[in-house]
Protein backbone atom coordinates (compact mmCIF):
# COMPACT_ATOMS: atom_id res chain seq x y z
CA UNK A 1 0.00 0.00 0.00
CA UNK A 2 1.14 3.52 -0.68
CA UNK A 3 -0.30 6.08 1.44
CA UNK A 4 -1.91 6.64 5.21
CA UNK A 5 -2.60 10.00 6.27
CA UNK A 6 -3.45 10.20 10.49
CA UNK A 7 -5.49 13.20 11.94
CA UNK A 8 -4.05 14.51 15.15
CA UNK A 9 -0.47 13.75 16.40
CA UNK A 10 -1.10 13.07 20.13
CA UNK A 11 -0.44 9.88 21.57
CA UNK A 12 -2.91 7.33 19.70
CA UNK A 13 -2.36 9.13 16.18
CA UNK A 14 1.87 8.74 16.81
CA UNK A 15 1.64 4.57 18.04
CA UNK A 16 -1.02 4.74 14.94
CA UNK A 17 2.15 5.71 12.73
CA UNK A 18 4.58 3.58 14.19
CA UNK A 19 1.85 0.71 13.12
CA UNK A 20 1.42 1.66 9.98
CA UNK A 21 5.57 2.20 9.05
CA UNK A 22 5.72 -1.37 8.11
CA UNK A 23 3.03 -1.49 5.71
CA UNK A 24 2.51 1.73 3.75
CA UNK A 25 5.15 3.70 1.86
CA UNK A 26 4.53 6.55 3.21
CA UNK A 27 2.56 7.94 6.48
CA UNK A 28 1.40 11.05 7.36
CA UNK A 29 0.16 12.70 10.62
CA UNK A 30 -1.45 16.16 10.67
CA UNK A 31 -1.50 17.88 13.82
CA UNK A 32 -3.74 21.12 14.14
CA UNK A 33 -1.21 22.87 17.35
CA UNK A 34 2.03 23.82 15.95
CA UNK A 35 3.95 21.33 17.75
CA UNK A 36 6.74 22.13 20.67
CA UNK A 37 10.65 21.08 20.58
CA UNK A 38 10.75 18.93 23.28
CA UNK A 39 8.52 18.08 26.13
CA UNK A 40 6.19 20.67 26.94
CA UNK A 41 1.84 20.71 27.38
CA UNK A 42 0.30 22.24 24.22
CA UNK A 43 -4.02 23.71 23.61
CA UNK A 44 -5.13 20.70 21.79
CA UNK A 45 -4.40 18.12 24.38
CA UNK A 46 -5.50 19.92 27.92
CA UNK A 47 -4.91 16.59 29.42
CA UNK A 48 -1.15 17.15 28.99
CA UNK A 49 -1.19 19.17 32.22
CA UNK A 50 -3.03 17.11 34.24
CA UNK A 51 -1.48 13.84 35.90
CA UNK A 52 -1.33 10.57 34.13
CA UNK A 53 -0.41 7.18 34.91
CA UNK A 54 0.82 4.03 32.77
CA UNK A 55 -0.25 1.32 33.36
CA UNK A 56 1.80 -1.62 33.12
CA UNK A 57 0.67 -3.10 29.91
CA UNK A 58 0.94 0.28 28.49
CA UNK A 59 4.98 0.35 28.88
CA UNK A 60 5.39 -3.13 28.07
CA UNK A 61 3.05 -2.30 24.41
CA UNK A 62 5.05 1.10 24.32
CA UNK A 63 8.34 -1.31 24.46
CA UNK A 64 7.04 -3.76 21.65
CA UNK A 65 6.43 -0.80 19.49
CA UNK A 66 9.54 0.85 20.18
CA UNK A 67 12.13 -1.92 21.33
CA UNK A 68 14.08 0.05 24.61
CA UNK A 69 11.57 2.75 25.28
CA UNK A 70 11.20 2.26 28.79
CA UNK A 71 15.30 2.20 29.10
CA UNK A 72 14.82 5.75 27.13
CA UNK A 73 12.11 7.03 29.35
CA UNK A 74 14.65 5.59 32.69
CA UNK A 75 17.32 7.55 30.78
CA UNK A 76 15.62 10.56 30.51
CA UNK A 77 15.23 10.92 34.38
CA UNK A 78 12.19 8.90 34.77
CA UNK A 79 11.70 7.07 38.36
CA UNK A 80 10.75 3.23 38.24
CA UNK A 81 9.35 1.83 41.22
CA UNK A 82 7.55 -1.66 42.39
CA UNK A 83 3.89 -1.22 41.68
CA UNK A 84 2.56 -3.33 44.59
CA UNK A 85 5.68 -2.87 47.48
CA UNK A 86 6.04 0.93 46.72
CA UNK A 87 2.54 2.23 46.09
CA UNK A 88 0.43 2.79 48.78
CA UNK A 89 -3.20 1.63 47.28
CA UNK A 90 -6.37 2.30 49.34
CA UNK A 91 -9.38 0.39 47.43
CA UNK A 92 -12.83 0.90 49.47
CA UNK A 93 -10.97 2.67 51.80
CA UNK A 94 -8.86 0.18 53.05
CA UNK A 95 -4.99 0.13 52.57
CA UNK A 96 -3.96 -2.61 50.34
CA UNK A 97 -0.88 -5.14 52.33
CA UNK A 98 1.95 -4.29 50.19
CA UNK A 99 4.46 -7.08 48.67
CA UNK A 100 7.15 -7.52 46.08
CA UNK A 101 5.93 -7.77 42.79
CA UNK A 102 7.17 -8.02 38.96
CA UNK A 103 4.97 -5.12 38.18
CA UNK A 104 6.91 -1.84 37.11
CA UNK A 105 5.34 1.20 37.60
CA UNK A 106 7.24 4.64 35.78
CA UNK A 107 6.78 8.33 36.97
CA UNK A 108 6.42 9.81 33.32
CA UNK A 109 4.86 13.32 32.98
CA UNK A 110 2.30 13.14 29.70
CA UNK A 111 4.31 15.77 28.14
CA UNK A 112 7.45 14.05 28.28
CA UNK A 113 5.74 10.75 27.42
CA UNK A 114 4.35 12.28 24.32
CA UNK A 115 7.76 13.79 23.56
CA UNK A 116 9.44 10.68 24.22
CA UNK A 117 7.46 8.68 21.11
CA UNK A 118 6.98 11.55 19.20
CA UNK A 119 11.04 11.47 18.30
CA UNK A 120 10.70 8.03 17.66
CA UNK A 121 8.23 8.47 15.08
CA UNK A 122 10.45 11.38 13.77
CA UNK A 123 13.35 8.97 12.87
CA UNK A 124 10.94 6.55 11.16
CA UNK A 125 12.11 7.24 7.28
CA UNK A 126 8.83 7.29 5.62
CA UNK A 127 7.00 8.78 8.31
CA UNK A 128 6.13 12.58 8.34
CA UNK A 129 4.68 14.75 11.27
CA UNK A 130 3.23 17.93 9.84
CA UNK A 131 1.76 20.22 12.55
CA UNK A 132 0.02 23.82 11.97
CA UNK A 133 -2.32 21.40 9.71
CA UNK A 134 -6.15 21.10 10.34
CA UNK A 135 -8.57 18.25 8.61
CA UNK A 136 -11.35 19.94 7.61
CA UNK A 137 -13.00 16.79 5.81
CA UNK A 138 -12.63 13.96 4.31
CA UNK A 139 -12.46 12.83 0.47
CA UNK A 140 -15.13 10.76 -0.60
CA UNK A 141 -16.30 8.79 -3.63
CA UNK A 142 -17.87 5.85 -2.06
CA UNK A 143 -14.41 4.95 -0.18
CA UNK A 144 -12.08 7.13 1.68
CA UNK A 145 -9.74 8.94 -0.61
CA UNK A 146 -7.83 10.97 1.77
CA UNK A 147 -8.33 14.24 3.57
CA UNK A 148 -9.07 17.84 3.08
CA UNK A 149 -7.01 20.27 4.96
CA UNK A 150 -6.85 23.83 5.59
CA UNK A 151 -4.11 24.10 3.01
CA UNK A 152 -5.48 21.80 0.09
CA UNK A 153 -6.30 17.84 -0.08
CA UNK A 154 -3.92 15.07 0.26
CA UNK A 155 -5.12 11.46 -1.32
CA UNK A 156 -4.24 8.22 0.84
CA UNK A 157 -5.30 4.96 0.60
CA UNK A 158 -5.79 4.62 4.50
CA UNK A 159 -7.42 7.79 6.76
CA UNK A 160 -6.65 7.27 10.35
CA UNK A 161 -8.91 9.53 12.98
CA UNK A 162 -6.98 10.02 15.88
CA UNK A 163 -8.23 13.26 16.64
CA UNK A 164 -9.02 12.68 20.50
CA UNK A 165 -12.77 13.25 22.28
CA UNK A 166 -13.49 16.21 20.04
CA UNK A 167 -12.99 13.99 17.11
CA UNK A 168 -15.33 15.13 14.20
CA UNK A 169 -15.52 11.56 12.49
CA UNK A 170 -18.96 11.41 14.12
CA UNK A 171 -20.08 14.64 11.82
CA UNK A 172 -18.29 14.07 8.93
CA UNK A 173 -19.41 10.18 8.48
CA UNK A 174 -22.91 11.65 8.97
CA UNK A 175 -22.47 14.37 5.86
CA UNK A 176 -21.44 11.87 3.80
CA UNK A 177 -24.78 10.18 4.52
CA UNK A 178 -23.81 7.09 6.82
CA UNK A 179 -25.76 7.98 9.50
CA UNK A 180 -25.36 8.33 12.95
CA UNK A 181 -22.36 7.26 15.35
CA UNK A 182 -24.28 4.41 17.97
CA UNK A 183 -22.50 6.30 21.07
CA UNK A 184 -22.35 5.23 25.06
CA UNK A 185 -22.11 7.29 27.28
CA UNK A 186 -21.43 6.81 31.43
CA UNK A 187 -21.83 10.42 33.17
CA UNK A 188 -19.39 10.50 36.54
CA UNK A 189 -18.84 14.56 36.36
CA UNK A 190 -14.61 14.05 36.85
CA UNK A 191 -12.97 17.10 38.05
CA UNK A 192 -9.39 16.99 38.28
CA UNK A 193 -6.70 19.44 39.93
CA UNK A 194 -3.16 18.88 39.58
CA UNK A 195 -0.25 20.42 40.79
CA UNK A 196 3.72 19.79 41.21
CA UNK A 197 5.79 19.80 44.53
CA UNK A 198 9.44 19.04 45.05
CA UNK A 199 10.64 15.68 45.83
CA UNK A 200 12.25 15.10 48.65
CA UNK A 201 13.39 11.45 49.42
CA UNK A 202 11.80 9.44 52.28
CA UNK A 203 8.87 12.33 52.67
CA UNK A 204 6.33 9.85 50.43
CA UNK A 205 6.45 6.47 48.53
CA UNK A 206 6.57 6.11 45.00
CA UNK A 207 2.92 6.19 44.77
CA UNK A 208 -0.49 6.93 46.96
CA UNK A 209 -3.61 6.05 45.63
CA UNK A 210 -7.09 6.52 46.91
CA UNK A 211 -9.58 5.11 44.96
CA UNK A 212 -13.03 6.69 44.81
CA UNK A 213 -15.75 4.22 45.92
CA UNK A 214 -19.52 4.74 47.22
CA UNK A 215 -19.73 7.44 49.37
CA UNK A 216 -16.35 8.61 49.08
CA UNK A 217 -16.63 10.34 45.81
CA UNK A 218 -13.03 11.99 46.14
CA UNK A 219 -9.77 10.35 44.95
CA UNK A 220 -6.41 11.65 45.48
CA UNK A 221 -2.94 10.59 43.92
CA UNK A 222 0.35 11.42 44.37
CA UNK A 223 3.42 10.38 41.84
CA UNK A 224 6.93 10.73 41.44
CA UNK A 225 7.90 12.16 38.35
CA UNK A 226 11.49 12.68 36.36
CA UNK A 227 12.40 16.04 37.58
CA UNK A 228 12.37 15.41 41.39
CA UNK A 229 9.01 16.19 41.47
CA UNK A 230 5.92 14.19 42.87
CA UNK A 231 2.80 14.96 41.33
CA UNK A 232 -0.76 15.55 42.99
CA UNK A 233 -3.99 14.95 41.51
CA UNK A 234 -7.20 15.81 43.09
CA UNK A 235 -10.38 14.21 41.80
CA UNK A 236 -14.33 14.54 42.76
CA UNK A 237 -16.99 12.94 41.46
CA UNK A 238 -20.61 13.51 40.85
CA UNK A 239 -20.68 17.38 41.78
CA UNK A 240 -17.49 16.97 43.83
CA UNK A 241 -15.10 19.60 42.84
CA UNK A 242 -11.12 19.63 44.12
CA UNK A 243 -10.13 22.82 45.69
CA UNK A 244 -7.52 24.84 44.35
CA UNK A 245 -6.71 27.46 47.39
CA UNK A 246 -4.36 26.17 50.03
CA UNK A 247 -6.53 25.11 53.00
CA UNK A 248 -9.31 24.08 50.98
CA UNK A 249 -6.37 20.98 49.55
CA UNK A 250 -5.44 20.07 52.91
CA UNK A 251 -8.93 19.64 54.00
CA UNK A 252 -10.04 17.61 51.27
CA UNK A 253 -6.40 15.72 51.48
CA UNK A 254 -7.73 15.11 55.21
CA UNK A 255 -10.85 13.55 53.86
CA UNK A 256 -9.40 10.90 52.02
CA UNK A 257 -9.01 7.21 53.60
CA UNK A 258 -4.91 7.49 53.76
CA UNK A 259 -2.86 10.01 55.65
CA UNK A 260 0.37 10.46 52.86
CA UNK A 261 -0.97 13.13 50.69
CA UNK A 262 -2.07 14.72 53.93
CA UNK A 263 0.84 14.39 55.79
CA UNK A 264 3.30 15.25 52.89
CA UNK A 265 1.53 18.13 52.03
CA UNK A 266 2.14 20.00 55.47
CA UNK A 267 5.55 20.54 54.47
CA UNK A 268 5.69 19.77 50.63
CA UNK A 269 6.95 22.94 48.47
CA UNK A 270 4.74 23.50 45.66
CA UNK A 271 6.13 23.85 41.94
CA UNK A 272 3.27 25.59 40.34
CA UNK A 273 -0.05 26.56 40.59
CA UNK A 274 -3.02 23.67 40.51
CA UNK A 275 -4.49 23.60 37.23
CA UNK A 276 -8.19 22.08 36.97
CA UNK A 277 -10.01 20.39 34.17
CA UNK A 278 -13.37 18.78 33.66
CA UNK A 279 -14.25 15.31 32.30
CA UNK A 280 -18.22 15.26 32.51
CA UNK A 281 -18.27 11.59 30.53
CA UNK A 282 -16.80 8.54 29.15
CA UNK A 283 -17.79 8.44 25.79
CA UNK A 284 -17.84 5.20 23.49
CA UNK A 285 -18.44 5.47 19.96
CA UNK A 286 -20.04 2.04 18.08
CA UNK A 287 -18.22 2.23 15.29
CA UNK A 288 -19.06 -1.62 15.06
CA UNK A 289 -22.13 -0.83 15.10
CA UNK A 290 -23.05 0.90 12.07
CA UNK A 291 -24.60 -0.90 9.28
CA UNK A 292 -22.12 0.54 6.65
CA UNK A 293 -18.63 2.53 6.66
CA UNK A 294 -16.45 3.49 3.89
CA UNK A 295 -13.45 1.55 3.09
CA UNK A 296 -10.19 2.88 3.48
CA UNK A 297 -10.82 4.36 7.16
CA UNK A 298 -9.86 3.38 10.66
CA UNK A 299 -10.43 5.16 14.23
CA UNK A 300 -7.82 5.02 17.07
CA UNK A 301 -7.88 5.87 20.70
CA UNK A 302 -9.79 8.43 22.32
CA UNK A 303 -11.48 9.26 19.19
CA UNK A 304 -13.74 6.04 19.59
CA UNK A 305 -13.65 5.36 23.34
CA UNK A 306 -12.76 8.45 26.29
CA UNK A 307 -12.23 6.85 29.33
CA UNK A 308 -13.23 7.54 32.89
CA UNK A 309 -9.56 8.93 33.54
CA UNK A 310 -9.14 7.87 37.33
CA UNK A 311 -8.88 4.68 35.65
CA UNK A 312 -5.50 6.26 33.74
CA UNK A 313 -6.66 3.30 30.89
CA UNK A 314 -6.65 5.77 27.53
CA UNK A 315 -2.65 5.51 26.71
CA UNK A 316 -2.44 1.92 27.58
CA UNK A 317 -5.78 1.25 25.03
CA UNK A 318 -4.25 3.08 22.12
CA UNK A 319 -0.94 1.29 22.38
CA UNK A 320 -2.84 -2.29 22.09
CA UNK A 321 -4.79 -0.78 19.08
CA UNK A 322 -1.17 0.31 17.86
CA UNK A 323 -0.78 -3.26 18.30
CA UNK A 324 -3.77 -4.64 16.32
CA UNK A 325 -3.27 -2.43 13.54
CA UNK A 326 0.75 -3.28 12.85
CA UNK A 327 -1.36 -6.83 12.27
CA UNK A 328 -3.66 -5.35 10.13
CA UNK A 329 -2.97 -2.31 8.59
CA UNK A 330 -6.03 -1.04 8.98
CA UNK A 331 -7.77 -4.32 6.70
CA UNK A 332 -10.47 -6.23 6.96
CA UNK A 333 -12.96 -5.28 9.80
CA UNK A 334 -11.00 -2.77 12.12
CA UNK A 335 -14.02 -1.53 13.98
CA UNK A 336 -15.13 -5.14 15.05
CA UNK A 337 -11.29 -6.21 16.32
CA UNK A 338 -11.04 -2.63 17.95
CA UNK A 339 -14.27 -3.06 19.77
CA UNK A 340 -13.08 -6.05 21.50
CA UNK A 341 -9.57 -4.64 22.50
CA UNK A 342 -11.97 -1.82 23.90
CA UNK A 343 -14.86 -3.96 25.62
CA UNK A 344 -13.20 -5.16 28.57
CA UNK A 345 -11.30 -1.96 30.02
CA UNK A 346 -14.88 -0.18 29.23
CA UNK A 347 -16.71 -2.85 30.82
CA UNK A 348 -14.11 -2.60 33.75
CA UNK A 349 -14.22 1.23 34.01
CA UNK A 350 -18.12 1.75 33.74
CA UNK A 351 -18.63 -1.37 36.27
CA UNK A 352 -16.71 0.68 38.93
CA UNK A 353 -18.65 3.73 37.92
CA UNK A 354 -21.99 2.16 37.84
CA UNK A 355 -21.01 1.07 41.61
CA UNK A 356 -22.22 4.93 42.58
CA UNK A 357 -25.83 4.57 42.73
CA UNK A 358 -26.28 8.38 40.90
CA UNK A 359 -24.44 6.98 37.73
CA UNK A 360 -27.09 6.25 35.37
CA UNK A 361 -26.38 2.91 32.99
CA UNK A 362 -27.67 -0.12 32.47
CA UNK A 363 -27.01 -2.60 35.70
CA UNK A 364 -26.98 -6.47 34.76
CA UNK A 365 -28.84 -9.00 37.50
CA UNK A 366 -25.15 -10.14 38.12
CA UNK A 367 -23.60 -6.87 38.92
CA UNK A 368 -25.21 -6.92 42.27
CA UNK A 369 -23.63 -10.20 43.50
CA UNK A 370 -20.32 -9.57 42.09
CA UNK A 371 -20.01 -5.85 43.59
CA UNK A 372 -21.00 -7.46 47.04
CA UNK A 373 -18.18 -10.28 46.31
CA UNK A 374 -15.27 -7.88 45.07
CA UNK A 375 -16.18 -5.29 48.21
CA UNK A 376 -14.94 -7.68 50.23
CA UNK A 377 -12.24 -8.95 47.82
CA UNK A 378 -10.51 -5.10 48.11
CA UNK A 379 -11.32 -5.51 52.54
CA UNK A 380 -9.38 -8.67 52.15
CA UNK A 381 -6.43 -7.28 49.67
CA UNK A 382 -5.86 -5.69 53.16
CA UNK A 383 -4.24 -8.27 54.50
CA UNK A 384 -4.08 -10.96 51.61
CA UNK A 385 -0.98 -9.70 49.00
CA UNK A 386 -1.93 -12.44 46.67
CA UNK A 387 -5.45 -10.84 46.15
CA UNK A 388 -3.54 -7.08 45.97
CA UNK A 389 -1.10 -8.51 43.24
CA UNK A 390 -4.21 -10.07 41.20
CA UNK A 391 -6.53 -6.71 41.50
CA UNK A 392 -3.24 -4.83 39.89
CA UNK A 393 -2.54 -7.39 36.98
CA UNK A 394 -5.95 -6.79 36.09
CA UNK A 395 -6.26 -3.14 35.95
CA UNK A 396 -3.03 -2.78 34.56
CA UNK A 397 -4.57 -4.82 31.99
CA UNK A 398 -2.10 -7.97 32.38
CA UNK A 399 -4.82 -10.00 33.25
CA UNK A 400 -8.76 -10.71 32.25
CA UNK A 401 -10.87 -9.81 35.32
CA UNK A 402 -11.78 -14.10 35.30
CA UNK A 403 -7.86 -13.53 37.65
CA UNK A 404 -10.01 -12.07 40.41
CA UNK A 405 -12.57 -15.12 40.21
CA UNK A 406 -10.31 -18.27 40.62
CA UNK A 407 -11.07 -20.75 42.92
CA UNK A 408 -8.49 -20.08 45.13
CA UNK A 409 -9.68 -16.82 45.39
CA UNK A 410 -13.27 -17.06 45.80
CA UNK A 411 -12.53 -18.98 48.85
CA UNK A 412 -10.28 -16.81 50.15
CA UNK A 413 -12.40 -13.86 50.10
CA UNK A 414 -15.40 -15.27 51.14
CA UNK A 415 -13.76 -17.03 54.18
CA UNK A 416 -11.85 -13.91 54.76
CA UNK A 417 -13.47 -11.78 58.37
CA UNK A 418 -15.66 -8.70 57.34
CA UNK A 419 -13.31 -5.91 58.12
CA UNK A 420 -14.39 -2.32 58.44
CA UNK A 421 -12.35 0.34 57.40
C1 LIG B 1 -7.85 14.57 32.77
C2 LIG B 1 -7.36 13.36 32.01
C3 LIG B 1 -6.48 12.49 32.62
C4 LIG B 1 -6.04 11.36 31.95
N1 LIG B 1 -5.22 10.48 32.60
C5 LIG B 1 -4.77 9.40 31.96
C6 LIG B 1 -3.90 8.48 32.61
O1 LIG B 1 -3.57 8.61 33.79
N2 LIG B 1 -3.44 7.40 31.90
C7 LIG B 1 -3.81 7.19 30.60
O2 LIG B 1 -3.38 6.20 30.00
N3 LIG B 1 -4.65 8.02 29.97
C8 LIG B 1 -5.14 9.11 30.60
N4 LIG B 1 -5.97 9.98 29.94
C9 LIG B 1 -6.31 9.70 28.53
C10 LIG B 1 -5.14 10.04 27.61
O3 LIG B 1 -4.75 11.39 27.77
C11 LIG B 1 -5.51 9.76 26.15
O4 LIG B 1 -6.04 8.47 26.07
C12 LIG B 1 -4.30 9.87 25.24
O5 LIG B 1 -3.91 11.20 25.11
C13 LIG B 1 -4.55 9.35 23.81
O6 LIG B 1 -5.50 10.15 23.23
P1 LIG B 1 -5.55 10.45 21.67
O7 LIG B 1 -4.19 10.57 21.09
O8 LIG B 1 -6.47 9.45 21.08
O9 LIG B 1 -6.29 11.86 21.66
P2 LIG B 1 -5.79 13.25 22.22
O10 LIG B 1 -4.69 13.07 23.17
O11 LIG B 1 -6.99 13.99 22.67
O12 LIG B 1 -5.19 13.97 20.96
C14 LIG B 1 -5.94 14.35 19.82
C15 LIG B 1 -4.99 15.10 18.90
O13 LIG B 1 -5.62 15.33 17.65
C16 LIG B 1 -5.44 16.68 17.27
N5 LIG B 1 -6.57 17.04 16.39
C17 LIG B 1 -7.90 16.98 16.72
N6 LIG B 1 -8.64 17.29 15.66
C18 LIG B 1 -7.79 17.54 14.63
C19 LIG B 1 -7.97 17.91 13.27
N7 LIG B 1 -9.20 18.09 12.76
N8 LIG B 1 -6.89 18.07 12.49
C20 LIG B 1 -5.63 17.89 13.00
N9 LIG B 1 -5.40 17.55 14.28
C21 LIG B 1 -6.47 17.36 15.09
C22 LIG B 1 -5.41 17.45 18.59
O14 LIG B 1 -4.80 18.70 18.48
C23 LIG B 1 -4.60 16.46 19.45
O15 LIG B 1 -3.21 16.64 19.27
C24 LIG B 1 -6.46 11.10 30.61
C25 LIG B 1 -7.34 11.97 29.99
C26 LIG B 1 -7.81 13.09 30.68
C27 LIG B 1 -8.80 13.99 30.00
Amino acid sequence: MTHAVIIGASVGGLLAARALSGAFEQVTVLERDRLPAGAAARRGVPQSRQAHALLARGSMALDELFPGFVAEMLGAGVPAGDLHADCHWYLDGHPMRRAPSSMPVYGVTRPLLEHLIRERVRALPNVTIIDAAEVTGLLHDGRIRGVRTSDGTIGAGLVVDAGGRASRLPFWLRELGYGEVPVSTVRTGVVYTTRHYRYEPGRIGFAVINAPYPGMPRTGVTIRQEGDRVVLFLGGILGEAPPADDAGVMAFAESLPGPEIRDFLRTAEPLDDPVRMRVPASVRRHYERMPRLPEGLVAVGDAVCSFNPIYGQGITVAALQALALSRTAGTGRWFAGAARTMDVPWSMATATDLRFPQVAGPRRAVDRPLDAYLRRYRAAAAHDPDLGAAFLRVSNMLAGPAHLLTPGRLLRVLLSPVRRR
